[in-house]
């Protein structure tokens, strides 16, 4: 899949502009950091830049920007103040409404190597989403080398992950990852494309049509297929049992008749629920107190009632095919996680992967969250920064902010 990349650790940026591409797109209210965690994330490449005596041109994006409006609440500015704290030296912010104008080149030609400046957001240029040759452009102009650190907009070719670094490589010059994006790229393609097996890969969550193309290629890699979360009554339906009110695709019944089909063929195990907690009404708001949580066998769920949660049966079904494991990816969680009486079967499953010795990998997004809530995100292998990205990397595709460094 062409994961061999160059990294930080492969070139000299001595006395060299190098652009790093960061994901500083951290929740902010009122003009606080809420959460720190991407900012703390970056810091070892930034490090790793200043050390080697580069001078060191942050930029990233924040959020959505697509009015005028929102240019005020959108700024880089905060992250700038935090970044200075958290690297104990000074990050310039370079305001600058185009990003890369007369004040960011002045700012970017005023500094010294070992320097750090931080750019506004990316997406105050309305072509940086479109990968427009403008803003790359400019963004190559201020640069000797890039360096993308960025896995969450891996999965999208905009002008600060992508198109400046084409602009540089045409100029000969180096377009290599972070060690963010290197871990990533360890573990998650590693995993996927050679890993230690038996290999079970977890998947659950809403929506079934989301993870077609997921289910499809880990049906390939793994050994054994866990399909949990709202997403396995599809498959139950396929099966030939009624779902009640569960969450149900018709469309995409078909589709995993013939994943199980293809399990089969391939000599590959898929697990679905056996049993599943039930409830009348769905909770509202979500994590609203529930007095009717009922147990079923997976071949009785009631017309009127939607099974929420994996059952206890089903949970230690999973949990003895991940002790077995020697890599497990997860991806989704197994019921409506967010209340407390249809968390036990997530909850079953994240402890199974902590304890076990394997190789575990979080597929980012709510089972990210989930694992991180349950305080065991440290007995994870690793929890990837991306939710998107790291779905459509399971999916076997090739993400355009990863093809886009330089190969080794
Ligand atoms: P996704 O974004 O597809 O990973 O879905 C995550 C969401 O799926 C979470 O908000 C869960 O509450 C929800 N979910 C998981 N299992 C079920 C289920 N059995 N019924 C309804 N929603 C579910």
């Amino acid at each position: 899949m062409g994961l061999n990349k160059k990294s930080v650790d492969d070139i000299n940026v001595k006395g060299l502009r190098v652009l790093c591409r960061c994901d500083f797109n951290v929740p902010l209210v009122n003009g606080k950091i809420t959460d720190e965690n991407r900012l703390v994330a970056a810091l070892p490449t930034i490090k790793k830049l200043i050390a080697d005596g580069g001078k060191v041109i942050l930029c990233s994006h924040l959020g959505k920007v697509k009015t005028e409006e929102d240019k005020k609440t959108k700024t880089l500015a905060p992250v700038a103040v935090r970044l200075s704290e958290l690297l104990g030296q000074e990050v310039k912010f370079a305001a600058d409404a185009e990003v890369v104008g007369a004040n960011a080149r002045a700012a970017v030609e005023a500094m010294k190597d070992g320097d750090v400046i931080l750019l506004e957001n990316t997406r105050f240029r309305a072509e940086e989403t479109k990968n427009g040759e403008a803003f790359s452009k400019d963004l190559a102009s201020i640069a000797d080398a890039f360096v993308n650190d960025a896995f969450g907009t891996a999965h999208r070719a905009h002008c600060s992950n992508v198109g400046v670094a084409e602009c540089l490589r045409a100029e000969g010059k180096p377009a290599v990852v972070g060690y963010l994006m290197q871990k990533e790229i360890d573990f998650l393609g590693k995993a996927v494309e050679e890993p230690v097996r038996p290999f079970v890969a977890i998947l659950g969550g809403a929506k079934v049509a989301d993870k077609l193309n997921v289910v499809e290629n880990l049906l390939e890699k793994c050994d054994t297929l866990i399909i949990g979360g709202g997403m396995a009554y599809t498959f139950v339906k396929a099966q030939g049992y009624n779902v009640g009110n569960s969450l149900l695709d018709e469309s995409k019944v078909e589709y995993c008749k013939e994943m199980m089909e293809k399990a089969e063929k391939l000599g590959k195990k898929i697990l679905l629920p056996v049993d599943s907690v039930t409830i009348a009404h769905f909770p509202d708001p979500i994590d609203a107190p529930i007095d009717d949580a009922t147990t079923v066998d997976i071949k009785e769920i009631p017309d009127d009632r939607e099974a929420c949660d994996i059952g206890p049966a089903s949970a230690e079904l999973f949990a003895e095919a991940v002790k077995s494991a020697k890599t497990v990816v997860w991806n989704g969680p197994m019921g409506l996680f967010e209340n407390p009486t249809l968390a036990v079967g997530t909850k079953t499953v994240a402890e199974a992967l902590a304890q076990t010795d394997a190789t575990t990998i979080i597929g980012g997004g709510d089972s990210a969250a989930a694992v991180n809530q349950m305080g065991l995100g440290d007995k994870m292998s690793h929890i990837s920064t991306g939710g998107g990205a790291s779905l459509e990397f399971l999916e076997g595709k090739k993400l355009p902010g990863i093809e886009a460094a330089d190969e080794k």
